[in-house]
């Protein structure tokens, strides 16, 4: 049996855009019945393949704000077109206030084992600034009805470099967040996107410097660890046997079928990105347009930036690259390649070199300079 695949779905639609947000979220929600369709015609049309698929991932764009129907008929496909391993991850992004206790109950019964919830802070401040559509009552509730529906694998994320947050504040966000009892977190900086409101408005806020951002990251590093929440990645914390494995597959260059406008992809070795036009997307689906011209991107990576994208991403994760599967998938040896460029990180304390190369915490913090060095690229 091939190495079983993942499919992420996209749900572009949102309650309301978010100040700092440059996702393809924004389509009309009255499309919402045709864009289903498109879907499950789309899904179906890899039915004669024969796939088998252990994790399934719906993210947006906002999920639940799709309806829990809505979601639950989509899965439904997935489980009639693909071999979905009993044991499959299958997870769901959602926002506070966008999904009842029901809600949760029908989403749990008709297979969805994980959601993730979009909290963000614990201040009613920092998310108005954020123009997040919930408050942080709302969030506390959302959990806390998602876990009474039958979720014991719900992971939230939370963000630091906010407008007006301090170090205490977001010291209460976190504290908040691990009294919630739940077995992941990621937890982001802030990235101010070109073409969003908070860029466009950015004189007009006050952010954290860059030493109180050093704190927050230091302390939520800190505070899961004491919580049992062991760093894997990054930007993420799990609980023993809690790691998202859906998003392992992207760091492990592992491969994955995508669904919807803006969705991307890794299959037969091909990466590829749909539309960012849920119009186009339909017409795709309902055999109007072809997949090229439903695709804005397409490329099948060299063998050389196989490698590098091999290590480029496997390298986000606390563990690192394993050496004998570095050379088993891309036929070289990784300290014959980039031994010299590593060394002086490992003499550093940035790096550790063994069965595996991996950053240490320190090195973490700068890891982007250090891959665009190894990796001669401008970081
Ligand atoms: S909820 Fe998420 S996807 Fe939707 S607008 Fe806000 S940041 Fe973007």
């Amino acid at each position: 049996m091939n190495k079983p695949l993942g499919v992420y779905i996209h749900i572009p639609f949102c309650v309301k855009r978010c100040a700092y947000c440059d996702f393809y979220s924004g389509a009309d929600i009255s499309l919402s019945a045709e864009y289903k369709n498109a879907l499950i015609k789309h899904i179906r049309s890899y039915k004669d393949l024969h796939l088998t698929v252990d994790t399934v991932y719906f993210g947006g764009g906002t999920p639940t704000y799709f309806g829990a129907d809505g979601l639950c008929d989509v899965l439904k496909c997935i489980f009639d077109t693909f071999c979905v391993l009993p044991n499959a991850e299958i997870s769901a992004e959602c926002n506070p206030n966008t999904a009842s206790g029901d809600a949760f109950k029908k989403m749990r019964a008709c297979g969805f084992n994980r959601l993730s919830i979009g909290i963000q802070s614990f201040s009613d401040k920092e998310l108005s600034l954020l123009g997040r559509a919930h408050s942080a009552s709302d969030g506390i509730n959302t959990v806390r009805s998602a876990k009474k529906a039958g979720f014991d694998n719900i992971s939230c994320d939370l963000m630091f470099g906010i407008p007006s947050q301090s170090v205490h504040s977001f010291s209460q966000s976190l504290d908040r967040l691990l009294s919630l009892d739940i077995t992941h977190a990621s937890s982001y900086i802030l990235k101010l996107e070109e073409h969003t409101k908070m860029y466009a408005d950015r004189s007009s806020y006050t952010f954290p410097s860059e030493d109180d951002i050093c704190d927050m990251i230091q302390m939520c590093r800190e505070r899961m660890e004491h919580y049992g929440m062991h760093r894997y990645e990054i930007s993420n914390y799990a609980k023993s046997g809690y790691e998202s494995r859906h998003n392992l597959k992207y760091w492990s260059r592992d491969e994955y079928l995508a669904f919807g406008p803006s969705a991307s992809g890794f299959y037969n070795g091909v990466r590829y990105t749909f539309t960012h036009d849920i119009n186009k997307y339909i017409s795709f689906a309902n055999g109007k347009i072809s997949l090229d011209e439903a695709l804005c991107e397409k490329e099948t990576p060299s063998r050389n930036d196989a490698v590098s994208e091999y290590l480029m991403l496997s390298l986000r994760l606390v563990r690192g690259v394993d050496k004998s599967e570095f050379k088993k998938r891309t036929g070289k040896d990784l300290d014959c390649e980039y031994g010299d460029k590593i060394a002086p990180y490992v003499k550093g304390g940035f790096m550790e070199n063994g069965t595996h190369l991996r950053f240490t915490d320190k090195g973490f913090d700068v890891s982007n300079t250090i891959l665009s060095d190894i990796l001669d690229f401008d970081g």
